[in-house]
This record gives C-alpha cells, structure tokens and sequence, in this order.
C-alpha cells in the first residue's frame, strides 16, 4: 500500500474533494481511521469558551481529518501530486518520486 508511507510533515496536495489543489503539510497521521490533518485543509471554524490561551473565546479555525486516500505527495521538482516508491541503497530504506526518481524523506 502506497498510502501507509505516508508521514508527518511531508508536503502532500489534495487530489479530490472540496479541497482539491490545496497543498500543505501532514500535521498529524491516523493510520488505524486512515486520515490525515493537513495544515490549512478542510478547516472549520469552531467555537471556544475562553481560555488561558484564547482569553476571549469565539472562533478559532481548526484542520480536521480527511481521508488519507484524499491526498498524494507534492514533488517539488515535478511540481505536481505524484505516488511514492520504494528505494533500498544497502541498509537504508527511503522514499522516492515514482516519477523523477527524486529522494523525499
Ligand atoms: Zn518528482
């Protein structure tokens, strides 16, 4: 499974949904629902009392989940959403662009 390489902090692009184009980096990853908190994707406004944090409360904006199967790796040299491969070089194991062969992690 392609999607399972996915980790924390790579860039990632949203390839469907309401947020189709919108690319940000994995904020956090939830392998056993299979989602993924993007930075700046689907983001809802949600409203809190106040806090030592927010001393006025009202709305804050928030990422929440979506589908891990909604996003593809960005390749900054192919310049678009690209799928991963595997690369074994002796004893290291990394991630490349299927594409241009690219190293990612
Ligand atoms: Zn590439």
């Amino acid at each position: 499974m392609i999607r399972t390489i996915l980790k924390k902090n790579d860039m990632v692009m949203v390839i469907t949904g309401a947020d189709k184009g919108k690319r940000g980096k994995i904020l956090f990853v939830d392998r056993k629902r299979g989602r993924v908190i993007v930075e700046g994707v689907n983001v809802r406004k949600k409203f809190v009392r106040p806090s030592q944090d927010n001393p006025k409360g009202g709305q804050i904006e928030l990422p929440y989940p979506i589908n891990i199967s909604n996003v593809m790796v960005f390749c900054d040299k192919c310049k678009k959403a690209v799928q991963l491969g595997m690369k074994i070089d002796g004893d290291t194991k990394y991630r490349i662009c299927k594409k241009c062969g690219k190293r990612i992690d």
